[in-house]
């Protein structure tokens, strides 16, 4: 049964009859999916939502779950190639990958087609930063999903949002060129 999606003004989107489980830590409200998928195994394709929040609010690696890889460098993150974009990407950039351990990141690069040349980056403080979803407003004619949106945590904008993915703000980056050049090798191959 779909619970249907609601809004009370002011207070933005709920569900009818809304539990607290609905709702992550920081009050942001997710789809209702129950049924998370059975064995762990990579889902290279789509990261079921309520996984991704587990993972990257638990700082867990996206393919087998364990704590993610981390040491001084900060933690291991595997980010498509998108360098070119400011001068110090991804400095700053609000990310939606959940992070990876040792043992993964070389199945995930050659496997994940979005992630194939993709680079390793160590970062010291990926800070909790918001969600990623569907934004609604209250039309005359009911609720109406206007389209997606990235949104802190901290905006008013927040209740408006149905969430899909958590995202990290990645501070303190520094690209790995030995394990990026190592992935990139390995895909040859
Ligand atoms: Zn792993």
């Amino acid at each position: 049964m779909k619970s249907a999606l609601i809004a009370r003004v002011r207070l933005g989107l709920t569900y009818k009859d809304e539990v607290s489980a609905d709702r992550d830590d920081d009050y942001a409200l997710w789809p209702r999916m129950r049924v998370v998928p059975g064995p762990r195994r990579p889902e290279f394709i789509r990261v079921h939502p309520l996984r991704q929040c587990e993972l990257m609010r638990e700082m867990l690696c996206q393919v087998c779950g364990k704590e993610a890889a981390h040491d001084a460098r900060g933690w291991l993150f595997l980010l498509p190639n998108a360098r070119a974009d400011w001068p110090g990407w991804p400095e700053a950039m609000a990310n939606r990958h959940p992070p990876v351990c040792e043992e993964c990141v070389e199945l995930i690069a050659a496997l994940c087609p979005h992630l194939i040349g993709g680079l390793a980056v160590r970062v010291k403080r990926p800070v909790l930063y918001g969600v990623y979803g569907t934004e609604y407003r209250l039309s005359p004619n009911g609720l109406a999903a206007i389209g997606p949106k990235t949104v802190s945590y901290e905006d008013p904008a927040v209740a408006w949002v149905l969430a899909a993915q958590m995202v990290r703000v990645l501070n303190g980056c520094s690209i790995d060129e030995p394990l990026t050049a190592h992935l990139a090798r390995r895909v040859m191959q």
